[in-house]
């Protein structure tokens, strides 16, 4: 009796058997259509046996075995086995999640117009019509046409390309430095060896930009981009390219670290210290760790790449784990921005603008170079206010305001979506003159066109951005120049060039300086360098300018002298002394009901059982409410579990999770867990 054991998209973790008269060993990894309760679900062959633990006579038969697709690799199943395991989630909707829905209903893409041919040589091959470039020692690689690397370039993609099986490497260097050029050579000679490379970026840096760069170096490659903006059936084709070999290189976001790559020589990770690496939602998978075990598992290296590397990362590198590999100068301008704090206690700010900020817009202005102002809040103003009675604009449904935004005069909630018209009078005591407070990029665009009529002025953030086709309207605008002041949030400061741009400004950063999440100053950091390197990346010398009341502060301090490696041993000198990652490891039981007391409640319980099978090398901390209690009318709370030793934790996870699995849904309470949380 032939029986297959099927991993099932179900909330439960644990597998399916159904009998499967045909069945064949070789058929573990293929999609399965199976009865499920009164309907049909598709899941894919974790095994096939001829024993069970199930009464036989109960088992059902499968409808079928579907083989018109290849059978996943073993590889992929065990990377979907790991982050079932090591995120304590159900087998059945990680392998759901790292398929393409349409692979995942069962259904194939339409077939491909022509076969592409495996046999062919020569994919790295730059076109014949460039000429004239200097070979660099240590390659094998076709580099003409391309300019030498600089010596710690050639350094950093000899390391890599000569490391023997599984090597994690930091490749650390500023905006400009190089760092892509270093993951494009090396992919190239992986490509020439026959391999495929996986490029993965974070969510708002893949940009038409970067796509068309790799296009244009491997003119005869391959490339699979894999997003979420990918339409399903473009999603599908490229998993299917991935898996029967014909990509060469995949450039994604972090689902595609689940793409099977038979071929796999060589991981990327650039801007690995982005949050949108970890998913918060769901899955709440770190694509960034995920890299580091598929290249251990394959034996291959893995790059990555920052400016601002993530605390772990430098810890790491700094220590041994990884290989440190660093770029230290700029490949093209000669100078970094220069980055200077302007100290505004001591100042009449004009409109939230410094004179230092203004005189240096003026200059730009009449340079005719292009300036940014970096206000990471989107809206007119972050609240209405009533002055007379106290009244602010809240967000009934969260513990959050509702932001002013003027353009189409809306109150929003950043955080559930709810919106409503703005009142004409306040709906407490009827005045009529209501404030806005504060200042979002709406309100700082107005600002700088009453200051400066004569600038064309831009604003970028999400809601003048809201699609992709406004997106590259705006890009185009600014690489015409077009535009004189760009006023935007942090999508700015991701894979953009903008050559006349020679002046930044940063508004409004201090509030996370001393923020409750002991992350902030770390991504402050990034941000603000990120955002900072925009400025002079051409011919043109450029300047930052921060605004802040804290000059003194180590972050800014760091900044100033463009050393991110002295800020993070100050971090981590700190993390160490309050036990914080890197120097433990952590997990978060997070519960959401309609009242407080049931959230808590659940967590107590949740305590209570891990108390009884705890390990003393974990701690067990006390439920407590979230910091942003309310949202979307539910009441939060959660639970921090900490070790310094990451086995005895994840074996306490399972444990724990076994005994609390059975109660995922009570009483329209939810609740998830957080293995290594970014946000606490
Ligand atoms: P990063 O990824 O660190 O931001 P890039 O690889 O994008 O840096 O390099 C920044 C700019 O310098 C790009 O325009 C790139 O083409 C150029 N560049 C990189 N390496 C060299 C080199 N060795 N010689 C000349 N130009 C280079
Ligand atoms: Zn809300
Ligand atoms: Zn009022």
């Amino acid at each position: 009796m032939k029986l297959v054991r099927v991993a099932l998209d179900v909330p439960l973790p644990r597998l399916f058997d159904y009998l499967a008269p045909d069945a064949n060993p070789c058929d573990i990894g293929l999609r399965t259509s199976v009865p499920f309760g009164s309907g049909n679900k598709v899941g894919i062959v974790l095994n096939v046996t001829e024993s069970t633990d199930q009464p036989v006579a109960k088992l059902k038969e499968v409808h079928a075995l579907l083989r018109d697709m290849p059978a996943l690799p073993s590889s992929f199943l065990a990377m979907c086995e790991f982050c079932a395991k090591y995120y304590q989630a159900p087998i059945g909707e990680v392998m759901a999640f790292a398929l393409p829905p349409m692979l995942r209903r069962g259904k194939l893409p339409k077939a491909r117009k022509t076969t592409p041919d495996l046999t062919r040589q020569n994919v790295v091959a730059t076109p014949a019509k460039v000429d004239g470039g200097r070979k660099t020692s240590g390659q094998s690689v076709p580099t003409v046409g391309l300019p030498p690397l600089l010596v710690a370039q050639a350094a950093a993609v000899d390391a890599i390309l000569n490391s023997r099986g599984f090597c994690a490497f930091l490749l650390h260097g500023v905006t400009g430095s190089g760092k892509t050029e270093v993951y494009l050579r090396a992919i190239a000679s992986v490509l020439e060896r026959g391999g495929q490379a996986l490029m993965l970026v974070p969510e708002i840096a893949l940009t038409p930009q970067l796509q068309a760069r790799v296009a244009a170096r491997f003119p005869y490659a391959h490339i699979v981009s894999a997003h979420s903006g990918v339409p399903d059936a473009a999603r599908a084709r490229g998993f299917l390219d991935g898996l029967e070999g014909y990509a060469d290189i995949v450039l994604g976001t972090r689902l595609s670290i689940f793409m099977p790559l038979p071929r796999l020589q060589l991981i990327v990770v650039d801007e690995e210290h982005d949050a949108s690496f970890k998913q918060q939602e769901g899955l709440r998978y770190s694509a960034r760790d995920l890299a580091i075990w598929r290249a251990h598992q394959l034996d291959i290296p893995v790059v990555l790449g920052s400016a601002t590397p993530a605390l772990e990362s430098f810890f790491h590198a700094h220590s041994g784990r990884y290989n440190l590999l660093e770029l230290p100068q700029r490949a093209v301008a000669e100078h970094l921005p220069q980055v200077r704090t302007v100290d505004t206690r001591r100042e009449k700010l004009q409109d939230g603008l410094s004179q230092a900020l203004i005189d240096a817009l003026t200059l730009r202005l009449e340079r005719g170079e292009q300036s940014l102002i970096f206000l990471n809040r989107r809206g007119y103003a972050p609240v209405l206010s009533c002055p007379p009675c106290g009244w602010v604009s809240r967000c009934h449904r969260c513990a959050a305001n509702l932001v002013v935004h003027l353009a189409d005069k809306r109150l929003r909630c950043h955080h559930c979506g709810f919106e409503a018209m703005i009142p004409r009078n306040c709906p407490s005591c009827g005045n009529v003159d209501l404030q806005p407070f504060g200042r979002g990029t709406q309100r700082l665009e107005n600002i700088l066109a009453e200051r400066f009529p004569k600038a064309r002025i831009s604003r970028i953030d999400r809601d003048s951005a809201s699609t992709p086709k406004k997106w590259q309207a705006l890009l185009d605008a600014i690489h015409a120049g077009d535009v004189d002041i760009l006023v935007g949030t942090q999508m700015l400061a991701k894979g953009h060039d903008f050559p006349k741009l020679t002046l930044v400004g940063a508004i409004g950063a201090d509030a996370a300086l001393f923020a409750a999440d002991f992350r902030a100053p770390e991504r402050l950091f990034a941000q603000l360098m990120q955002v900072g390197g925009r400025s002079g990346r051409a011919d043109l010398p450029g300047q930052v300018l921060i605004q802040t009341d804290y000059p003194d502060h180590a972050l800014y301090q760091a900044l100033e002298d463009g050393d991110y490696g002295r800020f993070a041993r100050v971090l981590l000198a700190e993390r160490q002394i309050a036990g914080f990652p890197p120097y433990s490891f952590q997990a978060l039981l997070r519960a959401e009901a309609r009242t407080v007391e049931d959230s808590l409640a659940f967590l107590a319980i949740a305590r209570k059982a891990a108390l009884t099978i705890a390990d003393p090398r974990v701690t067990i901390y006390d439920p407590v409410p979230m910091k942003m209690q309310r949202l979307m009318t539910l009441e939060r709370a959660q639970l921090l579990v900490e070790s310094t030793n990451r086995p005895a934790l994840q074996a306490f996870l399972s444990k724990w999770m076994e005994t609390i699995y059975s109660q995922r849904k009570v009483g329209g309470l939810r609740w998830h867990l957080d293995v290594d949380p970014l946000e606490i």
